[in-house]
C-alpha cells in the first residue's frame, strides 16, 4: 500500500470542524443504564474499548434498550420535537445493537425519511463504546453534531460527550505561522510568493486571531477566502508537521484536537478524515483519530471512491514548491545557525529541485496539450513507455531531490546541539524529500499492476497520479480489520435487492444485513415521468430533443427544478435553450460556489439548477423550491477514465462481467442519489425525470427501472401538468 501523500489539489474542499459537545448527565431517575464498564478508554488493546461512561445493562438488554427508545410513548417521544415511532428505524437501530454488542459488521440500507442517524447513534451510545462516526458529506458530519447529538441529550439520560475533526488543513500549524509571519519580507513570501495586497491585510487579522483562538479552525475566520494560497503555507498539513519534537506541540490546534477526541464518546469525522487519517497511521505524524472500537460508516456509498483518492500516490509541481517554500523559509528564520557555506549549498540544491521540478512538469503539460489523447477527460492513463520523452528530466528531479536531501542531513548539527528544532524542521524536510524522489520513482516506473497510472490536469496544475485499482484489500487492512463493530449505512448501498455489489466492492465476506424502505409515501408523493421523444445519448439529435423535453417539464413545474446531467456539453447546450425560452432564473453549477449556488436556490421562488455530478448527491432542499428532479442520461462512469478503465479490466480478466457487475449497479447507485434529492419531507411533492430512453428499451433497463422509488409511472406530458395543477 502506498503511503498516500496528498498533494494540494487533495486537499481542497476536505473542511471539517473540531468542537467538543459536552452532554450532561440526565437527572431522570427512571434512567437506569449504569455503566457496568470501567476499562480504560483510550487503551487500544481493550477489545471493548468502553468508554467506561454510558454502559449497556448487558448483551441482551442492549437490543430491549434501543427497542423502548424507539416505542410510542418512549424516551424519543416523549423528549423529541414531533417524533414518530417509525417501524423501519427501530429494526434498523436493532440490528446496529445487535452488531455493537457482538461485534461484527452490519449492512444497513436505510431510505429515505428512516431516521438513520438516530437509529445507529443510539445503539452505539447506549452500548457503552467509544464510537467513531464517519460520513460522506460535511452536511451530515454537522447535523449529526449540531442537531442529532443535542437532540439525544435528554432522550438517552445518559452523559456522553463528543468531538466533531475536521481535516487537518483547517487547522492554523502555530510553527508554520511563526515562520511565516517572521519572515515575510519585502514583496515575497519565503515559499517565493508574491505577496499580495490582500495578504498584508490578512496578518494582522490573523496574528490577533492566532493568538486568542481556542480551536485554530479557519472556519473561525468568516471572511477568509476559500482558496487562499496564504493558508496552504501556515496550515496544519500532516506531511509539514514535526510532530512531537514541534516546539509548539503542547499548544498546537491538531494535538489539542486530538486530546479531546481521545476523551470522548462519540467522534464525528468525515471519509476524507478517516482515509487520509489511516493511509498515515504507520506515521507519528500525521494520525489524528483516536482508536474507537465500533465504526459507523454513513453514506457508506461513496466510501470506496474516497478511499481510491487517499490510499494513492501523487506528485505535482504544487507539492514540491511547497517542499522548496517551506525550506527557504526555514534558511531564512534561521540564517544564524548556518554556516555561509550550508546557506548557499542548501540555496543550490533548492534552485535546482525547483528547475528541475518546472522542467519536468512543463513538459508533461506540453505533451498533455498536444495530445489530449482523453478527449475532454481531464485525465489520462500512462505507461513507463509513453513517459518514455519525460524520462531524463523525471530522473534529473529524482537526482536533485536526493541531492536535497543529502544537503539537508548535512546541514543538521551533530550531539550536542544548540538548535534541536532548526535539527528537527531539516529532518523533516529530509523526509519530506525522500517521501517524494521515492514517489516520484513509482510513478515514473508504473510497473505495479494493483495500480492505475495517469497524468491529471486541474486548471494549470499537472499531477502525475497512481490509485489503487482493488481498494477492498486496503479497506478491510487499514479501517475494517481493527475494529471490533461495522456499520455501513446509505440510504442507496444495495441493488437488485441485493448487498453483493458493495461485499465485492469493499471486501465484506461476513455481514449481517438489514433493509428499511423509505418512510415517504411515493405513490402520492411523487410521479415518476419517463419520456418517449427523446432519441438514445448518442444519437446526435439527443442535446436537442433533451433541451425540448426539459423546457416543457420546466413550463409545468414551474421552475422549482434541478436539471441533473452527465456532461458539460449537455448543460451547455440545454443553458442556452432554457435561458432563451424560460422565465424563470438559471442558475448553473461552475457559476458560484456550490454552497451558494444552494442558499441562491432556496431563496429564489421559481429557480431552476442546472448542475453535474457533484449535485448529485449530499444536496439537501426541503419543500416547494425543489419540486422537480429532471435527469438527462444514465450516469455511467466514463470508460474513458483511468481508474474505471482499469477496473472494468481488472474485472473481466477475472472472469466476471465488468457491465453487470459494475458498471450497471454503480450507475443505479448514482441514479437513485440523483433522483433521492426531489422526495426529503413527508410534505414534499413532485415529478421525477428521467430522459434517458435507454431505461425502457435495453435489456438492463430492467434493473434500473426496479430501482426506481415506487412512483406511478407516466410518458405523459398532459399527466405531468395534471400533477402540478
Ligand atoms: S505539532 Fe505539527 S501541526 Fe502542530 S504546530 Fe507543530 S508542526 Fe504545526
Amino acid at each position: 500500500m502506498r503511503s498516500g501523500r496528498s498533494d494540494r489539489s487533495d486537499r481542497s474542499g476536505r473542511s471539517l470542524g473540531s468542537e467538543r459537545a459536552n452532554v450532561a448527565p440526565s437527572n431522570d431517575p427512571n434512567d437506569s443504564n449504569d455503566s457496568n464498564d470501567s476499562n480504560d478508554p483510550n487503551d487500544p488493546n481493550d477489545p471493548n474499548g468502553s468508554n467506561g461512561s454510558n454502559g449497556s445493562n448487558g448483551s441482551n438488554d442492549l437490543t430491549s434498550t434501543v427497542r423502548r427508545m424507539f416505542t410510542e410513548g418512549g424516551p424519543l417521544s416523549r423528549t423529541l420535537d414531533g417524533y414518530e415511532p417509525r417501524d423501519g428505524q427501530r429494526r434498523m437501530a436493532e440490528a446496529v445493537a445487535a452488531v455493537v454488542e457482538s461485534g461484527g459488521t452490519l449492512l444497513a440500507e436505510a431510505g429515505t425519511g428512516t431516521g438513520k442517524t438516530l437509529a445507529y447513534l443510539i445503539p452505539a451510545i447506549l452500548s457503552g463504546h467509544r464510537v467513531l462516526v464517519s460520513t460522506g458529506t460535511k452536511n451530515l458530519q454537522e447535523q449529526i453534531f449540531f442537531k442529532d447529538l443535542p437532540a439525544l441529550r435528554d432522550a438517552l439520560g445518559v452523559p456522553f460527550t463528543a468531538t466533531l475533526m475536521k481535516g487537518r488543513a483547517n487547522y492554523l500549524c502555530l510553527h508554520r505561522w511563526e515562520l511565516f509571519r517572521d519572515g515575510v519580507d519585502g514583496n515575497t513570501s519565503a515559499a517565493g510568493r508574491l505577496i499580495e495586497t490582500s495578504d498584508r491585510v490578512l496578518l494582522p487579522i490573523i496574528d490577533l486571531w492566532a493568538k486568542k483562538t481556542e480551536t485554530g479552525d479557519r472556519a473561525e475566520l468568516r471572511d477568509l477566502p476559500e482558496h487562499l494560497p496564504l493558508w496552504n503555507e501556515i496550515a496544519a498539513e500532516a506531511d509539514t508537521c514535526l510532530g512531537t519534537e514541534c516546539p509548539r506541540y503542547d499548544e498546537c490546534f491538531v494535538t489539542r484536537m486530538r486530546q479531546r477526541a481521545a476523551e470522548s464518546d462519540v467522534v464525528i469525522v468525515n471519509h476524507h478524515l478517516l482515509c487520509a487519517d489511516a493511509s498515515v497511521r504507520q506515521s507519528e505524524y500525521g494520525e489524528v483519530i483516536p482508536f474507537c472500537p465500533t465504526l459507523v460508516i454513513d453514506e457508506a456509498h461513496q466510501l470506496e471512491d474516497i478511499a481510491t483518492q487517499y490510499f494513492g500516490c501523487s506528485l505535482s509541481a504544487y507539492r514540491i514548491e511547497d517542499l522548496v517554500g517551506d525550506a527557504d523559509r526555514l534558511l531564512t528564520g534561521a540564517a544564524r545557525t548556518f554556516t555561509v557555506r550550508e546557506n548557499e549549498e542548501t540555496a543550490r540544491a533548492l534552485a535546482r529541485v525547483s528547475d528541475h521540478s518546472r522542467m519536468f512538469f512543463s513538459g508533461l503539460a506540453l505533451a498533455r496539450a498536444l495530445h489530449p489523447g482523453g478527449g475532454q477527460e481531464s485525465r489520462a492513463r500512462y505507461t513507463a513507455e509513453s513517459l518514455e520523452d519525460h524520462f531524463e528530466d523525471g530522473m534529473a528531479l529524482a537526482g536533485a531531490l536526493e541531492g536535497l536531501e543529502a544537503t539537508l542531513a548535512l546541514a543538521q548539527k551533530p550531539d550536542p546541539n544548540p538548535t534541536p528544532d532548526v535539527n528537527e524542521a531539516l529532518a523533516t524536510l529530509q523526509r519530506r524529500a525522500g517521501e517524494m524522489r521515492n514517489d516520484l520513482r513509482f510513478l515514473m516506473r508504473a510497473s505495479d499492476p494493483d495500480f492505475v497510472y495517469y497524468v491529471e490536469t486541474r486548471g494549470r496544475g499537472i499531477f502525475l497520479r497512481a490509485s489503487p485499482i482493488d481498494v477492498s484489500r486496503i479497506v478491510r487492512d487499514v479501517l475494517f480489520e481493527r475494529m471490533r463493530a461495522i456499520v455501513l449505512t446509505s440510504a442507496t448501498l444495495a441493488v437488485d435487492g441485493s448487498f453483493e455489489y458493495v461485499r465485492a466492492r469493499l471486501g465484506i465476506k461476513q455481514a449481517s444485513e438489514v433493509r428499511v424502505a423509505s418512510e415517504f409515501d411515493f405513490a402520492r408523493q411523487a410521479l415518476l415521468y419517463l419520456p418517449r421523444r427523446v432519441p438514445p445519448p448518442k444519437a446526435p439529435a439527443f442535446a436537442e430533443a433533451a433541451a425540448r423535453e426539459i423546457t416543457e417539464i420546466l413550463k409545468r413545474s414551474r421552475g422549482r427544478a434541478f436539471v441533473l446531467f452527465t456532461s458539460y456539453a449537455v448543460l451547455r447546450a440545454v443553458q442556452q435553450v432554457v435561458e432563451m425560452t424560460l422565465p424563470y432564473p438559471i442558475l448553473v453549477q461552475g457559476t458560484a460556489p456550490r454552497t451558494d449556488l444552494i442558499e441562491r436556490f432556496r431563496a429564489t421562488p421559481g429557480a431552476v439548477l442546472l448542475a453535474t455530478s457533484s449535485f448529485w448527491q449530499g444536496v439537501d432542499v426541503v419543500g416547494e423550491a425543489l419540486s422537480c428532479v429532471i435527469i438527462d442520461k444514465l450516469p455511467f462512469a466514463s470508460p474513458g477514465d483511468p481508474v474505471t478503465a482499469a477496473r472494468i479490466d481488472a474485472i473481466n480478466a477475472a472472469g466476471g462481467d465488468a457491465f453487470a457487475d459494475y458498471q450497471v449497479p454503480l450507475a443505479i447507485l448514482a441514479l437513485q442519489q440523483g433522483l433521492g434529492r426531489l422526495i426529503r419531507h413527508r410534505a414534499d411533492r413532485g415529478v421525477l425525470a428521467v430522459l434517458d430512453p435507454r431505461l425502457r428499451t435495453m435489456g438492463y433497463g430492467r434493473r434500473f427501472l426496479a430501482s426506481l422509488p415506487p412512483a406511478p409511472v407516466t410518458h405523459d406530458l398532459e399527466a405531468v401538468s395534471r400533477f402540478f395543477m
